[in-house]
């Protein structure tokens, strides 16, 4: 039986004052492939291990098939953990792993039926006589994923089962857990820090910072509609290229978004979607463009909805299938340390705030455009980046392109970006736009 997993405000401190976990509501669906997505330390183990039993939820209540489960002993729960280092015996060969949890379960069966079917369900056979130390990683790991199918669990606990195994390895075991919890139907929650593998395997992703769910949604959704900059920077390679922007909404004129040097002139008539950008006039935004959402094409090829650009070749990244070019627009790209860091930052004391005297900063104010909360402190251009940002890469807007369009370094490329790919985020690191209405097929 596969189950139903549900938490309700769950939170958990190891020590007094940091949440580990903070208020998390999830609700998993029998036989889903739930993946917990997020930066080393922001709690996804911890997540996992209140699920199986092995960690106690300080506040709030799980539910395994809608019954009250906060308390049940870890073998009461009936599920199985998978981990990142293999944890399988030494001194057991692997027909022995596999078996040693069916023996304790079941003290007088044979538990060799069962360890045959799932060897052939692995494709390890040949591997039932050797020994762990005798298996290469990915063996190892086969292995470890035999012992947890064997017992028929009503959901699979996977933390972060792949890092340990090299890239090729990865992603063919990738393919096989997709393609074995799938036959098994059975309900798995899947950890891992890495966005191409929460992607690839997840009926949904759970995305977590700091312990505070950010989003939960399709695969398809977290990409098109993140809720905030920190899904949108964290999930999809490159980068989202964020740009800082300031909207003109003048009343005799057409909308823009001034990327510094150049604009995004809105076309008329606005959608609701860069309507909903009026009342940012005068505000400073975070604009999101994806490398996809550009492409490089001359004024006159423009589609509806696309704006042209120009930009200057500074780098280009070969990939084989495709090139990553890196421009220079003359924009300045949105260092947003506090909106991308794995824990937000506590905030600062409104009265340190309130000393920045820039000019930007009195305008803003005067723009009634201060509102409560953390604030993102918008990289101020000429001055250097802050240290703990990441080290900056040539050019501040990267695009993907097909290998046979010959570029050079200094060259300058006309560029057309489709609105319709445009992400407008606030500076609390909100998404804006797209607003959800205008993607019927994507819930939110
Ligand atoms: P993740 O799996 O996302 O990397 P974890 O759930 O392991 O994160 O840890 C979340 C946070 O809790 C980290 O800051 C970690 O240092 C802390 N933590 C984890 N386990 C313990 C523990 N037993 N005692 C104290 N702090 C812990
Ligand atoms: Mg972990």
């Amino acid at each position: 039986m596969t189950r139903a997993i549900s938490l309700h405000d769950v939170s958990k401190a190891y020590t007094r004052d940091i949440r580990v976990v903070d208020r998390l509501s999830l609700d998993i669906a029998p036989g889903e492939f739930l993946v917990l997505l997020g930066p080393s330390g922001c709690g996804k183990s911890t997540v996992l291990r209140m699920i199986a039993g092995l960690e106690d939820i300080d506040e709030g209540r799980l539910f395994l098939d809608g019954e009250y489960g906060n308390e049940l002993p870890p073998s009461d729960r009936d599920m199985a953990m998978v981990f990142q280092n293999f944890a399988l015996y030494p001194s057991m060969t692997s027909r022995d792993n596999i078996g040693f949890p069916l023996r304790i379960e079941s003290p007088g069966a044979d538990p060799a039926p069962r360890v045959d079917a799932t060897a052939r369900m692995l494709g390890i056979e040949d591997l039932l006589d050797r020994f762990p130390a005798q298996l290469s990683g990915g063996e190892r790991q086969r292995v470890a994923m035999g012992r947890a199918i064997a017992r028929h669990p009503s959901a699979f606990l996977m933390d972060e089962p792949l890092s340990n195994l090299d890239a090729k390895l990865r992603n063919r075991l990738r393919a096989e857990i997709s393609q074995l919890t799938r036959e098994l139907g059975v309900t798995t929650v899947y950890v891992t820090h890495d966005q191409s593998e929460a992607m690839s395997l997840g009926d949904r992703v759970a995305v977590l910072r700091g312990g505070v769910l950010q989003q939960v949604g399709t695969p398809r959704t977290v990409y098109a509609l993140p809720s905030n900059v920190f899904v949108a920077a964290f999930i999809g390679t490159p980068r989202i290229n964020l740009l800082r922007g300031l909207v003109r909404a003048p009343l005799d004129g057409a909308m823009t978004i001034s990327l510094g040097k150049q604009f995004l002139r809105l076309p008329e008539p606005l959608s609701l979607d860069h309507q909903l950008l009026r009342v940012q006039q005068g505000r400073e935004v975070i604009v999101g463009l994806r490398s996809e959402a550009v492409r490089i094409a001359k004024p006159s090829a423009a589609r509806t909805g696309e704006v042209a650009l120009t930009g200057l070749v500074e780098h280009l990244e070969f990939q084989g299938h495709e090139v990553l070019v890196h421009f220079n627009t003359g924009s300045r790209p949105a260092v947003v340390p506090d909106l991308e860091a794995p824990r937000p930052r506590p905030e600062r004391p409104a009265r340190r705030r309130r000393r920045e005297g820039t000019v930007l900063h009195r305008l803003r104010e005067r723009a009634g455009a201060l509102r409560a909360g953390p604030v993102a402190t918008l990289d101020r251009s000429e001055q250097p980046a802050p240290a703990s940002a990441e080290p900056r890469v040539p050019g501040d807007l990267i695009v993907r392109t097909t290998p046979d369009i010959r570029l050079r370094h200094g060259m300058q490329v006309p560029l057309l970006v489709d609105l319709a790919h445009l992400f407008v985020f606030d500076q609390q690191g909100e998404r804006i736009c797209p607003n959800p209405a205008r993607l019927p097929d994507l819930e939110e």
